[in-house]
């Protein structure tokens, strides 16, 4: 099944053991932040730290494993055409943009799009974690300088994983507009090897 998902906004859904999950950017240049849940026990889930810790790099690519706070594998990345992805910043929020841009009212975020789509699964805003920010272009100078830079995917660019466990996914098309070199664009998403 192939799904889209709008230009900053969301989609949760659950995964079977043994799934594959291809996220692609469509158009390029597009954040996608993924956050995951054992679907038997939601406090199990993805942990940015036990990711970097076991898989000894914070440059998540093919081969590598998203762990969870549990220390267990939830998924592997099987295919990633772009290569570039970055798990240490968390979902921008409503506080993002007030704090680092001191954008005033609203303004559509990740966090929103994430805690939105994942209440039917009783996950709340106090449950999500660090997001694994697919296609997410962030350099760090030796110094330990982070800077935000727009993505390096180009449209079709994709990543596709598999389930190492029965989960909840969440995913968004990011709201961030320096993330995003300045343009907000869909995500598509598509579910391989259905069971059943
Ligand atoms: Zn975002």
């Amino acid at each position: 099944m192939k799904y889209k998902i709008e230009k900053q906004s969301g989609a949760a859904f659950k995964l079977k053991k043994g799934q594959k999950l291809k996220v692609i950017d469509p158009s390029g240049e597009q954040v996608s932040d993924m956050v995951l849940f054992n679907a038997h026990d939601i406090r199990e889930k993805i942990s940015s730290g036990k990711t970097m810790d076991f898989e000894e790099t914070i440059l998540i690519t093919t081969g590598n494993y998203l762990w969870s706070n549990r220390s267990r594998q939830m998924m592997k990345i099987v295919e990633d055409t772009n290569g570039r992805n970055d798990f240490l910043l968390a979902p921008c929020s409503p506080e993002t943009f007030k704090i680092m841009y001191n954008h005033d009212g609203y303004h559509p975020s990740c966090f929103e799009n994430l805690y939105t789509n994942l209440r039917p699964f009783d996950i709340h805003p106090d449950d999500v974690p660090t997001a694994f920010n697919i296609f997410m272009n962030v350099q760090f100078a030796a110094n330990g300088k982070l800077s935000v830079l727009p993505p390096l995917s180009k449209a079709g660019d994709f990543v596709l994983f598999e389930a190492e466990m029965d989960l909840i996914v969440a995913l968004t098309a990011c709201s961030a507009e320096d993330s995003n070199g300045g343009t907000f664009k869909p995500i598509h998403y598509e579910i391989l090897e259905e069971i059943e």
